[in-house]
């Protein structure tokens, strides 16, 4: 196949998607600030994200920007770029990422750094920072990831906005206006509160927002090539106030903000003009205060409702009705730890009977579904805790006639700004152990349904979670040598750095 054809490819799947989206701005580029927004996966996870699609719309909501948006090509659009010389172009007007001002990345999951230098490539840009100069765009990333620790990609972004957005993109849009050289538009940025430079470390403090209910957060862009396609999102909370020693939450969004019944409604009925279902979101939605009227009201105005994720201590029975009434046949709760010792010492606090409740509770209602979130290798976790997982998911079965159990584990990674951030991560070959243990006991369970992650993968994401700028020529020469396991350990090797002291026990 020649080269034309195979990127004619790539844009006729552009162009297919953004005919079908709801909710794209098209702006002209003229006299304007040209962002493209960059999300370090593909269209169907980069869509999924509330966070992006955020930014998305407060960068275009100003007079004097255009943001356009740009993701990984899925692998068939991808193979085919690979062997053309043309660069990677953007969603809305298709022009190449290197003829905007900014690239902006947002960037959620560690293991996607390795898409950042990606696309950076794609974008025949150089992907080291000290290699770009005034005439390539100036790069900068944000998003839950690189807000815990930016240091891993520092050699290849030259900003981060550290914490969130809302109220950081208007003095950053202003800073970042072509009118100076790129050092001098660093410079400026980086006295911002929040804006953290590679090239000029400092102390910077995570920006937070303080009253939810002045930036609503809901779908801005809706498409059937996501996820979500069904439903119409809105966020309901930010932070956590539970204190789980492995999370992220409570202090990557600290503090706990709730947003209001009104201004849930408020962009529910927005969003009941495109579509039939309102998805909330929160780090735990069952643990708002006005949950039980949110949901009343939300399926009063003929909507059904979905929610992300519920605690097992705090599901009401006007929230499993509504549930049941929307015609949800599944719920989401995260005992993390299979026995109650172990979860009482990681500071989830859920007993057996609460998680159990809660289940019966929504299968008398009808919600005869559930997904179960388990981690394995948490500090304190013997064998016995291990063997704790399938039990209760047998008991879970069994008490409340479950129909169907979907288990998703996964390893337990040490994250910054935790309180097990020193806690060491117990080598892959252990971590897979546990989590063949559960697998081979629950292999025979007729109703379960298995969701375990790759631990080789999960300690990439744990050295990448607490790592330093040595990591980024290891995500480049990754990245450069097909972005495999083997290529990560590849680079590590050729950088002389080991898991183990990113890891391991004293670091
Ligand atoms: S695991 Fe869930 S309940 Fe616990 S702190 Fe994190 S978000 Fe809150």
């Amino acid at each position: 196949m020649i080269p034309a054809t195979q990127m004619a490819k790539l844009l006729a799947t552009i162009k297919r998607r953004t005919r079908q989206e709801i909710g794209i701005v098209h702006k002209d580029h003229g006299g304007r600030l040209r962002v493209c927004l960059v999300y370090p996966n593909t269209y169907f996870v980069g869509m999924s994200s509330l966070g992006f699609q955020t930014v998305y719309h407060l960068l275009n909501s100003h007079e004097h920007v255009v943001c356009e948006r740009a993701f990984v090509p899925d692998p068939k659009d991808l193979a085919g770029l690979e062997h053309t010389r043309s660069p990677l172009v953007s969603y809305e007007s298709q022009t190449p990422l290197q003829q905007f001002d900014v690239i902006a990345f947002s960037v959620s999951y560690e293991l996607d750094y390795i898409n950042v230098a990606r696309m950076l490539r794609l974008a025949k840009l150089p992907v080291m920072r000290a290699e770009r100069g005034d005439e390539h765009p100036l790069v900068i990333a944000g998003g839950a990831a690189v807000s815990i620790n930016p240091e891993p990609l520092a050699d290849l972004i030259d900003l981060f906005v550290v914490g969130e957005a809302e109220e950081a993109i208007a003095p950053l849009a202003e800073g970042l206006l072509p009118q100076s050289r790129k050092g001098d538009v660093i410079s400026a940025c980086a006295a911002l509160d929040g804006v953290y430079a590679s090239a000029q470390p400092r102390r910077v403090t995570r920006q937070h927002v303080s009253d939810l209910d002045a930036w609503p957060t809901h779908s801005r862009l809706l498409t059937q090539e996501t996820e979500f396609a069904g439903l119409f999102l809105v966020e309901v909370s930010r932070g956590c106030g539970r204190g789980c020693k492995f999370c992220v939450t409570p202090s990557c969004y600290w503090p706990l903000r709730w947003r209001s019944a009104g201004a849930v409604l408020h962009s529910a009925r927005e969003g009941l003009e495109h579509r039939d279902a309102i998805g909330l979101i929160g780090a735990a939605v069952s643990d708002h205060p006005e949950i039980d009227e949110i949901a009343r009201r939300i399926v009063g105005l003929g909507a059904r409702l979905s929610v992300s994720s519920l605690r097992a201590d705090s599901v009401s029975e006007a929230l499993i009705d509504a549930l049941a009434r929307s015609g949800a046949r599944s719920i989401t709760l995260a005992p993390e730890a299979g026995s109650e010792g172990l979860r009482e010492a990681i500071g989830k606090g859920i007993a057996d009977e609460q998680i159990l409740d809660a289940l019966r509770r929504a299968s008398k209602a009808g919600v005869r579904e559930a997904k179960l979130y388990f981690m394995v290798g948490l500090p304190g976790e013997g064998e016995d805790d291990v063997a704790a997982i399938p039990a209760l998911v047998r008991r879970c079965i069994e008490e409340a006639g479950l129909v169907r159990v979907t288990v998703a584990g996964a390893a337990f990674v040490p994250k910054p700004d935790t309180p097990y951030e020193r806690e060491p991560m117990l080598p892959a070959r252990e971590l897979s152990r546990r989590l063949r243990a559960i697998r081979e006991e629950l292999r025979p369970e007729k109703r379960v349904r298995l969701a375990l992650e790759s631990a080789n993968w999960a300690v990439i994401e744990g050295v990448l979670s607490g790592g330093d700028r040595r990591l980024g020529q290891v995500i480049v020469d990754a990245e450069a040598t097909g972005g495999g396991l083997a290529a990560w350990r590849q680079a590590m090797n050729s950088a002389r750095l080991t898991v183990e002291e990113y890891l391991g026990r004293g670091r």
